[in-house]
């Protein structure tokens, strides 16, 4: 096993560290308070008193009120909630827009709504430039009067690229249509208050911001229609049946307050640092190039391609030093296929089969940076002496 001390980790798109404060937070509920919120006694009555207490925190760093968080066990099962809810309450609009570049949670739920559900849906994948943003004006064309849902990532898992949710939520809004947004990525490294927003729906996911595995959250604002997804017992005022997880919902309330006050250090040292690697990667390796828009993005996250290699080989030689990082490409079925992000931004083949994703956090330092911008040149070199293509191409 490898020594979690030695871990270059720059993965945090993937998943966090547990912070030091939210482990120590959740060990309580662990270990000693493990009655059932629900109960009558007060033994359980307490731990009740612990969900409130995260639930306000949550609703803090949101900008929402408590009575608008739902607790759930992950990202995906409150994109699922939101989506299933919106179809459900609107049983004669069955149109969907969302776009070419969502999270698994999304993409494969939208593509596959009709047989999940049964009945016949419309669905629009919004195309993006690219540099990876949104057109507006073709945004507005798509929605429709049987529009149900507008279901657009906040910022994407793989290039950092922040979409304009507030317009997209207003325009929305205007038409009487609801607006969800999965909002994994950024929650915690941008500042979001949603009542400035026309937002109905935001998904959010403990452990990308340094909370536990296991635990999500799903807003709703007040006054939307809801159907519930998990149907059985009275827990969260009826719209998410299942006995809560307690610790891991006072680890999240802990890593909100913990992001509030880190925000601005995502802002500052944390894009610093990754604008440092960027910069060097970038002037240092020849034929590497910036994939995602150059500013309206994550302060943290760097996708950078280097054509004629493959992702995979370079993450098994980044391994090598215990530098933790992705690749925009995954290997199914034998068969190696870049990302659908890249794929939409009509990144050149030879340039999205080698895409590596760095995603930093506030517990990377400078020295880490130094220690990975000393490796890839070599890395990245001694491959391309391999590559078929860059021999064809040099
Ligand atoms: N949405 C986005 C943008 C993500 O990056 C992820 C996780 O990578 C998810 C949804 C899914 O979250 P979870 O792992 O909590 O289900």
């Amino acid at each position: 096993m490898m020594n979690p001390e030695d871990a270059v980790y720059m993965d945090n798109n993937a998943t966090t560290r547990v912070a030091p404060e939210v482990l120590e937070a959740m060990m309580p509920y662990l270990r000693d308070y493990y009655g059932n919120p629900s109960s009558m006694h007060r033994f359980g009555g307490q731990v009740g008193a612990a969900i409130t207490e995260a639930r306000k925190k949550v609703a803090s760093l949101l900008g929402a009120e408590p009575e608008e968080i739902v607790f759930t066990s992950c990202g995906t099962e409150s994109d699922s909630t939101a989506i299933f809810s919106a179809l459900q309450s609107f049983p004669d609009k069955r149109h969907v827009v969302t776009t070419r570049v969502e999270h698994p949670a999304v993409k494969n739920l939208c593509e596959n709504l009709d047989t999940l559900t049964g009945h016949k849906h419309r669905l629009t994948r919004l195309m993006v430039a690219a540099d990876g943003t949104l057109d507006l004006q073709k945004y507005e064309e798509a929605l429709a009067d049987d529009t149900a849902i507008v279901s657009v990532m906040w910022a994407n898992n793989e290039t950092g690229v922040i979409f304009p949710i507030a317009e997209m939520a207003r325009i929305a809004r205007e038409r009487g249509i609801l607006f969800h947004t999965d909002a994994v990525q950024a929650v915690g490294k941008v500042p979001i208050n949603l009542k400035e927003l026309d937002v109905d729906f935001l998904s959010l996911s403990g452990h990308k911001l340094h909370g536990p595995k296991g635990i999500g959250v799903l807003y709703v604002r007040r006054g939307t229609p809801f159907v519930p997804f998990l149907v059985g017992g009275h827990q969260e005022k009826g719209r998410r049946g299942g006995t809560e997880n307690v610790a891991s919902i006072v680890g999240l309330g802990r890593a909100c307050d913990l992001a509030a006050a880190h925000m601005a250090e995502e802002n500052s040292r944390v894009k610093a640092l990754r604008d440092k690697l960027e910069q060097g990667l970038l002037s240092s390796i020849p034929h590497s190039m910036l994939n995602g828009h150059k500013t309206d993005r994550l302060p943290n996250t760097a996708n950078i391609s280097f054509e004629y290699v493959e992702g995979e080989a370079i993450l098994l030689h980044m391994d090598q030093y215990n530098i933790c990082a992705s690749s925009g490409s995954a290997c199914t079925s034998g068969s190696l296929e870049p990302s659908h992000v890249l794929r939409a931004m009509g990144v050149p083949f030879t340039a999205a089969h080698g895409s590596i994703r760095y995603s930093l956090s506030i517990y990377n330092t400078e020295a880490e940076i130094d220690f990975v911008l000393e490796k890839m040149p070599p890395i990245i070199a001694g491959l391309r002496q391999m590559s078929p293509f860059w021999k064809a191409d040099a």
